[in-house]
Order: structure tokens, then sequence, then C-alpha cells
């Protein structure tokens, strides 16, 4: 059986991410939140686009006000005031000062600016009276961005800062990729949709709300084909529909080893090439995985068909832990697909039987500058799909260990909703 982090890996090698210019758009900045860039954004502008002052005072010229001090003021001549947003008219001589705000422009001429509270004016006479340093206040032009460069790098998301960035830079349209699509449905002849009368046996398609959120959480787009009962015409006729249309197709359930699991035979009768059934993952052991190449389509892309478990917690853990960074790959990020493990202090007494990786599911807190983790209370069977909400982190078990006593240290998948 494939450890964990292998089969993590088999997975990220697997995707194709989403091709650049094929599979770009051209998207107006009000609607860029969330999405990827898809290409280098260059521009023409420097930025600060002019040396302007940092401080509300005196564009000087240093070599007037060099050594004075307050017994010593530097008295300069003001000929002009420059507020935010105009262009100065005049050229500092030799014994000139200009008023000048943040912002502003410096004039020509003036190389410093001394800041308003180490100064007196008196009609159109300035008294400088604390020695500046050489360039003191000034941002220079070209200081943060030189005009040619990649100002954003292709596979960043774009969040508020890079929206201000391509606001600042006047593009108005930004080149992104289109948004994944995924299609999900869910196997199992007891599901039943939740505005349907429970009959004895029967239980609500919840792994469908499940990873619906997760998938509208990543941006992708979502094409939900229901639930499919257990008989194997029935998921092939679902099962080549999506992969078919879809980026990446995702099922729950039908994955064990029983009598009624027929998801690893139709994706082999549909020419998917199998490649895990199984992975040292607790909860999620039967997770499979296959892939389908040349099926979207005339193209040759892939569709990586997730076979996720049934049992709700395994179907979210397992969607967490290999299908998220998948997802993240494929939609054109440039890294930072793996989930974020941080080391905790464990607050509750963790248990594994050693063979499996395990994930237990519970809080994640800060605690006087560390963090602590918290089991969420009522066991944590994988059937037990109830005290999974409100939790915010997967503790890792790893293979070998048994338990983790409180006060030991642990790994924790975090988990974040915002
Ligand atoms: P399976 O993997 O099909 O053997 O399902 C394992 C367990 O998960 C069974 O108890 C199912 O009833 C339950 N289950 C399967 N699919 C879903 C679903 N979509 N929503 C909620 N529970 C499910
Ligand atoms: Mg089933």
């Amino acid at each position: 059986m494939l450890n964990v982090t292998t089969a993590a890996q088999i997975i990220l090698d697997l995707i194709q991410p989403l091709d650049p210019h094929q599979d770009g758009e051209s998207i107006d900045l009000n609607h860029a939140r969330g999405r990827i860039l898809a290409v280098p954004v260059i521009s023409n502008l420097d930025f600060p686009h002019w040396d302007n002052s940092a401080m509300d005072g005196y564009a000087v010229r240093y070599q007037d006000v060099q050594g004075c001090d307050e017994q010593h003021p530097a008295i300069l001549e003001i000929i002009e005031t420059i507020p935010a947003g105009s262009q100065p008219q005049k050229t500092l001589e030799a014994g000139n000062a200009a008023r000048i705000f943040t912002g502003a422009m410096m004039p020509i001429g003036a190389d410093t600016v001394v800041m308003q509270e180490v100064c007196q004016a008196t009609g159109d006479r300035v008294y400088v009276k604390s020695a500046p340093q050489l360039g003191q206040f000034v941002r220079k032009q070209a200081a943060y961005y030189q005009a040619g460069n990649t100002l954003l790098s292709p596979g960043i998301m774009i969040n508020p800062a890079e929206l201000a960035v391509l606001a600042a830079a006047q593009c108005t349209q930004v080149q992104v990729y289109r948004r994944p699509q995924v299609a999900i449905f869910s196997t199992g002849d007891e599901l039943v949709e939740p505005d349907q009368s429970l009959q004895p046996g029967q239980l609500v398609d919840s792994n469908r709300y499940a990873l619906l959120a997760g998938l509208q959480q990543l941006g992708v787009e979502v094409e939900v084909l229901g639930i499919v009962p257990d008989q194997p015409e029935a998921l092939r006729k679902t099962m080549e529909k999506a992969v078919t249309s879809a980026d990446m197709v995702i099922s729950s359930g039908g994955v064990s080893v029983g009598d009624y699991d027929y998801v690893a035979e139709v994706m082999t009768a549909l020419g998917g090439k199998i490649q895990m059934e199984a992975v040292a993952i607790k909860p999620g052991k039967p997770l499979t995985v296959a892939e389908f190449v040349g099926k979207l389509g005339n193209s040759s892309r892939s569709c990586l068909y997730f076979g996720l478990p049934g049992n709700p917690v395994s179907a979210l853990v397992t969607f967490w832990r290999f299908v998220q960074p998948a997802i993240k790959k494929l939609s054109g990020l440039s890294g930072g697909w793996n989930p974020n493990f941080v080391k905790a202090i464990s607050m509750s007494v963790l248990r594994s039987n050693g063979q499996r990786e395990s994930y237990l599911w519970g809080n994640l807190y800060l605690s006087g500058g560390k963090y602590e983790f918290r089991l969420a209370p009522g066991g944590d069977s994988s059937g037990n799909l109830i005290n999974l909400a409100g939790t915010n982190g997967l503790a890792m078990i790893p293979v070998g260990t048994r338990e983790v006593a409180v006060g030991e240290d642990v790994l924790v998948l975090m988990l974040s909703w915002i």
C-alpha cells in the first residue's frame, strides 16, 4: 500500500496544469479577485513614477542646509508651493526652497526634504533648524519597480495587494487562467437528497455538499451530477459523461471491497488507468485514483479521477490531503500546493494503530505564542461526521507511532475557511 507522502506526490505528478494560453481568459479587474494570473504583467510605468516627497515639509538643496542647527538655521526663500497632484513649475536655485506635501513631485534642483517640524516659516522665508541627510524623505523614481521588468509573475493568486498593484499599473483587463471544471457525483443505493423523506436504511448524500463547498472555496466551476446507484451501467454512463466534460472528476463511495463497489471496475472498463487503489491513511484507505487520457473533447489532456471513500469524514480528509493540492496545481498556481502543517503541543492523548498515517480532527489555537491542538470531543470514528463540524485542524500521527501523549508535539494540517 502506498504511503501518504508517496501517494500525494504521485497525484501531483499526474496533474497537468491548465495551459496559460489555451486556458486563459481576459477579465475585468473588478472581477479578478481569487483568480490566478496566467501571464507576466509588465508595466511601462516606474514605481514611484517620479521623485516625490515622503513628508510634509520643504524641498531643499542639501548643500544649502548642510550643517544648520537651532542656533544657526539655514534661511531659504520659498519660491513655490507643491501640493500632491500638481507639477512643480520652478527650478530650485541656491538658497531656494519649495513648500511640499506628502506624495508631491520633487521640483528640479531639490534633492532633499526637511520635515516641517524642524522648520519655521515667516512670509516667503523658511528657517531650517536641523540638518537633514542627503536625499532624506525623498522617494526616488523607480525605487520600488523599474518599468519593463516583471511586475507580477504568472501563477500567483490575485488578492487585495495584487489587485492594488494591477490597478496602480492601470491594468484594467487581466489575463487569468479559466476556472478548472470539476464534475462530482455520489454513489450509493442508500443515498437520497436532503429534501426527500428518509426511509429505513437510507442516508442523505452529504458528501456532495461537503465536496461542493470545498471546491467552491478553491474557485473552481463545479458540475454536480447527483446520486448514482450502485449499478455498473448507471455508473458507466455518469463516469463517461464526467471524464469527457471535466478537467477533474470526484466521486464518493463504491471504492471499498464490498459487493456493490463498482467504481474501480467501471474506471478500467472506460479506459481509465488506475494509479492507486489504497493509501496507508486513516481515515480514507480505499482512495482510488485513475487517469483518463484524451477524453476531453479532442484534446489529449488527461483528466484525473478521484474515487473517494464514502464515509463522510474519509471523503473530506482525502479531499483535503490529496484533492485540494491537485486542484491548486491544476488551476495554474505556481506553488504552495501542499497542505500547511504546523507544529502544535497536543492537549489530548492521540491514538493510532501505528499501521497507517492517521488524521485526527480537532481544534488548533494559539496559546502564549504556541499552537496547541485539542481533539474534537466524541471520538474519531470515520463515520462520525457530526464532530467534524467546528474543527480547524487534522493532527497527523505518523506510521509507527501509536500514541501521542498530552504535552508532546504533533504536526497539524491546518484547515482554513477564509
Ligand atoms: P462506501 O464507501 O460506498 O462503502 O460507503 C461507506 C459509508 O459511507 C457507508 O456507510 C455509506 O452509507 C456512507 N456514504 C457513502 N456515500 C455517502 C454520501 N454521499 N454521503 C454520506 N454518506 C455516504
Ligand atoms: Mg457505497
